[in-house]
């Protein structure tokens, strides 16, 4: 496929504005929707203040001045310019209700050649691609957190994903400078599925009072030299999307080995939902957003 250059971002959240920044770097025209200009503008302070970090770090790159790379950005709450967009890349809440409005909404809006990829966690892409009238232009792309630094995306082909569609994604990924790793269709694909149990079990153990979230997470770094521990790793996800994601698995796979930890909904239920809240697992001196 040749070269794209207008994608859509739908979600400002964690990874919408992880990928809003990276794709802005890498010289794309960038289409931003979330619900509220509140959010939008949040969005955009993030943005800006990954930019910032990414100038410190001296990342790879040419060096480009901070507003013309926010120039590429257009936020709207209404899909501005979607009717121009080359792919498409869904952001929103793990929520399979919520999910299929937006890509109904999409489907009206897109040309027929829009390339749809869901950032999912849990949800099959076989199920997202039903919900359109393109399900072969309809792919998984699960991006990891935060996407400026991550150089790996786990993609996902559903039942009727087409090779011209795959190949899409692969000329994104190169023009990001990214690799994709390709599997195939199943709840939580290879990585949530292993790490989203990891995470409840690591939970589990707190709330059992086995160990504190400081020791189990020292293992993990220590015993096995894992970068972060899993409730580190939950911290940075958002508890909120573990919870989704862990009950998106429980009802995917009637298993009980997936029952959410009693301590994990708790800690969303009041609000303690990691970096982006300011405190889950751990303290963080100012909410991230
Ligand atoms: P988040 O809560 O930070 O952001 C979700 C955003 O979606 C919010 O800003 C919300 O306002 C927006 N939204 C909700 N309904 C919308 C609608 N109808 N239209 C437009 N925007 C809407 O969540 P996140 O962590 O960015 O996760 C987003 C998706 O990416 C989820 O499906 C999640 O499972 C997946 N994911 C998350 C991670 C992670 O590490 N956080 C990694 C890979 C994939």
């Amino acid at each position: 496929m040749s070269d794209i250059h207008t994608v859509g971002v739908v979600g400002a959240g964690v990874m919408g504005t992880g990928l809003a920044q990276a794709l802005a770097q890498t010289g794309h025209r960038v289409l931003l929707v979330d619900r509220t200009p509140e959010i939008l503008a949040a969005a955009e302070r993030t943005v800006r203040q990954g930019l910032r970090f990414a100038g410190l770090l001296g990342d790879r790159g040419p060096r480009e001045d901070q507003r013309t790379v926010l120039g590429r950005i257009t936020s709207s709450t209404d899909y501005e310019g979607f009717d121009d967009a080359d792919f498409v890349i869904e952001n929103v809440t793990e929520d399979w209700d919520l999910k299929k409005g937006v890509y109904r909404r999409l489907d009206a809006i897109c040309p027929e050649r829009t390339v749809f990829a869901a950032n999912t966690s849990v949800i099959p892409i076989t199920r997202i691609g039903a919900a359109t009238s393109r399900p072969a232009h309809v792919l998984g792309m699960h991006f990891m957190n935060p996407v400026p630094l991550k150089p790996t995306v786990e993609v996902i082909r559903g039942h009727h994903t087409s090779a011209a569609t795959l190949d899409a994604a692969r000329t994104l990924l190169a023009q990001l400078g990214k690799e994709g790793i390709l599997v195939e269709d199943s709840p939580g694909f290879v990585s949530n599925r292993v790490l989203m149990l990891t995470v409840n079990e690591a939970v589990y153990l707190v709330h059992e009072g086995v160990a504190a979230a400081e020791e189990v997470d020292r293992i993990f770094r220590t015993c096995f030299g894992h970068t972060m521990g899993p409730l580190e790793t939950a911290d940075l996800i958002g508890l909120d999307t573990i919870l989704q994601s862990v009950e998106g698995l429980y009802a995917a796979f009637s298993d009980s080995k997936y029952r959410p930890c009693p301590l994990l909904v708790r800690m969303v239920d009041a609000g303690l939902l990691g970096r982006k809240s300011g405190q889950g697992f751990y303290s963080y001196a100012t909410a991230l957003r």
